[in-house]
């Protein structure tokens, strides 16, 4: 009898599966494919994950080497799952033990058990709910736990805090000590005895119930919905009361959101709507954590799991809805390694389990509007703010030939006084960070270059630091040009530090809050300014695209956007559509509550046709034109791109394999697509390495992608391929 032979995936480059033979003295036929296997690879072992079992292998079987051990006795992914990863390596032409190591949390991946042991919960005691925590002055840190729980309305689990502050442990055990703090022992509570409703859901308006019932009616079938409400048109509300039927149902539901961390707020409505475990997925989460609430998942001990883009991969016993908020939001693509677009597998997923999915968004993105055209989506809108709130009115403020000091016209300090003197707030927006992007050399023009990228260093005078934003190099502040050692140092253009003092000169008496990656490093950084915010202990809010992602600010009245022209100009073509999904984005950020909002815009760019159809018509008819001007180029979604990106530090090497490539592209390019380049990327050398890129684009999908399946077989073989570094990126959001 021919032995069986286990294809199996690991986890390397390489687009390929692996051959062994069934563990010795075990029945390879009882096995099943899905589970983890340790097996010898090289002078090593790995873990890897069976794919498939079968007769035959093109290698003979005495050079075969045989399974070391059968790690699960269950298989970890289902057949749908391996189903979906396969199509995922496939589509995006990565190779498959990669893939499912984005699927599978960090721990599992290297051979851990499934096992997992139950979440400690804290809670306030009597006494911790009403101890006012200035008795703790003298231990900040316990302190500073208090607060965070006298704030959080819930109790707190382990990771919860660990997500909110990684040193909490010692602070909580004294307060435990203290009994302000308690641990809650939630695990007794078996899942069937407890509701699921914690706060009733709110009366909808009528829009809000046609998109909660055409939802409803479709669960339990595949379907996408686009849910489109400008920020503030209760979105969320919809999300909580489709979940609840969901719910009711005994399924569970996965909401992908763009950045958790940013967005602590939304989390904590969720919990506040709904007596159930909610499982987080991302990355501030430690190995531990993010295995159990993958492990809950799938043994459907939890219902709902609210996760950043990976999440999308965790495997569900009662699949029932996915859902997708700020489906526009280009995190949901993964830009390195295995490049995914979250979005659109989550459609292919949907559709593989027989369940709807629920894209939503204020600027939903060219591509789901185009399938709403198409009818392959179905449009679900909300036109109006929820509630009293009124929508904000745009307008856009020449600022040629005006005063400017420090990114601030005149006219705009004078609405912010006007804005202050009524004991509200403003946000500032402007998307640079640091001190001001260029420093220049006042006699002789001499500019601080990194010197591994083809970029200016970025002045952080906080840190007193010159820091290229790209590869992350960084050195000290110069005092003296080092080409001609005499010359004065002139920062030149502007970044939030330097506005921050600005406004610490122009408004002496009012309070700023910097929120930028720098600011808000530290962890529960950003959750503090937020509640320094929302209880009224600021005037005024700047930051970069960080403010972009659905915080509320109900006190805020007056937002700017202190430079929109530098977004107006580039040669990607999704820059646009960023920006004016951007604009959009911060322009909700004003008047949520009673008091309408303002959004000013200070360009030299007035009579832009982007930023006239976006203020006078609305994001709608930006995307149409957007949508006109994309089809009269041929650019998606009106056809279909790959990106071969090329590094290498070498500048000739690449060049070599190109013209490798080209002979494959020649003979294997039978269809109709583009091949445009190569060229050097726009940032032509990063990170110490030339940069080169080709694009291949077809309005026939199928055709491009056979194309692609034939030329990464034989790239991968090429030995000018060996010399450099190639990925391919499909569907690429970035063409940088
Ligand atoms: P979005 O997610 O679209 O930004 P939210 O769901 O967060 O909108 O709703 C914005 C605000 O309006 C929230 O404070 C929410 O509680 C409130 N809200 C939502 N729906 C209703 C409703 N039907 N009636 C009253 N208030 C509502
Ligand atoms: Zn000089
Ligand atoms: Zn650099």
């Amino acid at each position: 009898m021919k032995p069986l032979i286990f294809k199996v995936a690991l986890p390397v480059p390489l687009y390929r599966l692996f051959d062994y033979l069934p563990p010795e003295g075990v029945d390879g036929a009882l096995i099943k494919p899905g589970v983890r296997l340790e097996v010898p690879f090289g002078k090593d072992t790995k873990t890897a994950v069976l794919i498939e079992i079968c007769e035959h292998s093109e290698l003979s079987t005495d050079k075969l080497k045989h399974v070391l051990s059968v790690l699960d006795d269950k298989p970890l992914l289902s057949a749908k799952d391996l189903q979906l990863l396969q199509w995922a390596s496939h589509y995006y032409h990565h190779p498959l033990g990669e893939v499912i190591s984005t699927a599978i949390p960090n721990a599992l991946r290297q051979g851990k058990a499934m096992t997992i042991k139950a979440e400690k919960h804290y809670a306030l005691t009597e006494l911790g709910r009403t101890t006012d925590s200035n008795t703790l002055k003298r231990s900040p840190k316990q302190k500073c736990v208090l607060d965070k729980f006298q704030s959080s309305t819930l109790d707190l689990s382990e990771a919860e805090l660990t997500a909110w502050n990684n040193h909490w442990r010692p602070a909580v055990t004294a307060l435990i000590r203290k009994e302000l703090v308690s641990i809650e022992l939630t695990e007794s509570v078996s899942a069937e005895s407890k509701a699921i409703i914690r706060n009733p859901p709110l009366n909808c308006n009528s829009q809000q119930q046609q998109a909660i019932d055409s939802v409803c009616q479709k669960l339990g079938q595949f379907g996408v919905f686009l849910l489109e409400g400008v920020t503030g048109s209760g979105k969320t509300e919809v999300y909580l009361q489709i979940i609840q039927s969901v719910l009711a149902r005994g399924q569970q539901v996965l909401i992908l959101v763009p950045e958790i961390t940013l967005t602590p707020q939304l989390e904590d409505r969720f919990k506040q709507r709904f007596a159930v475990d909610i499982a987080l997925s991302h990355s501030n989460l430690t190995d531990k954590q993010r295995q159990a609430a993958w492990v809950q998942m799938k043994q459907g001990t939890c219902s709902i799991m609210l996760g950043t883009r990976s999440a999308l991969f965790t495997p569900l016993k009662n699949p029932g809805l996915i859902i997708l908020d700020e489906e526009h939001d280009a995190s949901f693509k993964q830009q390195e390694g295995f490049r995914f677009s979250a979005r659109d597998i989550a459609v292919v997923r949907a559709k593989q389990l027989h369940i709807p999915v629920l894209l939503g968004s204020a600027t939903p993105s060219l591509e789901s509007l185009y399938n709403v055209d198409k009818q392959r989506y179905q449009l679900l809108h909300l036109p109006e703010r929820a509630g009293t709130a009124l929508a904000p009115v745009l307008q856009l403020m020449d600022i040629r030939n005006k005063r400017i000091q420090e990114g601030l016209s005149e006219a705009l300090v004078v609405e912010m006084h006007k804005t202050l003197a009524k004991n509200e707030q403003v946000l500032l927006f402007l998307n640079r960070r640091g001190f001001a992007p260029t420093l220049i050399c006042h006699s002789c023009g001499w500019v601080a270059r990194c010197q591994r990228c083809d970029a200016n260093m970025v002045i952080h005078f906080d840190e007193a630091h010159l820091k290229c934003h790209h590869c992350g190099q960084e050195q000290a502040l110069l005092k003296q040009c080092p080409a001609c050692k005499a010359g004065e140092l002139i920062p030149l253009g502007l970044g939030t530090e330097r506005v921050e003092k600005a406004l610490a000169d122009i408004f002496k008496d009012k309070v700023t809050v910097r929120l930028d990656r720098d600011s808000t490093q530290r962890k529960g950084s950003l959750e503090n300014y937020l509640q320094q915010i929302n209880v009224g202990q600021v005037d005024i809010i700047l930051g970069t695209q960080m403010l972009a992602k659905g915080h509320h600010f109900p006190n805020v009245t007056l937002v700017a956007i202190l430079d929109v022209d530098s977004g107006l100009f580039s040669i990607d073509f999704h820059v646009a559509e960023k920006l004016a999904q951007m604009i959009v984005q911060v322009s909700g950020r004003a008047g949520r509550a009673e008091k309408p909002g303002k959004v000013i815009m200070q360009t030299r760019q007035p009579d832009h046709p982007l930023l006239v159809t976006l203020i006078q018509q609305g994001y709608r008819s930006f995307a149409k034109s957007a949508l006109q001007e994309r089809k009269a180029a041929a650019l998606p979604p009106f056809s279909y791109q790959a990106l071969l990106r090329v590094q290498s530090v070498d500048i000739k090497m690449p060049q070599d394999f190109f013209k490798a490539l080209a002979g494959l592209i020649e003979k294997h390019n039978t269809g109709q697509t583009q091949i445009l380049g190569p060229v050097f990327a726009p940032m032509a050398r990063r990170a110490g390495l030339y940069r080169y890129q080709l694009l291949f684009q077809n309005v026939r999908r199928q055709e491009l992608h056979v194309l692609l399946d034939a030329l990464i077989t034989e790239i991968a073989k090429l030995k000018q391929a060996k010399k450099v570094r190639w990925s391919l990126d499909v569907d690429p959001v970035d063409l940088y």
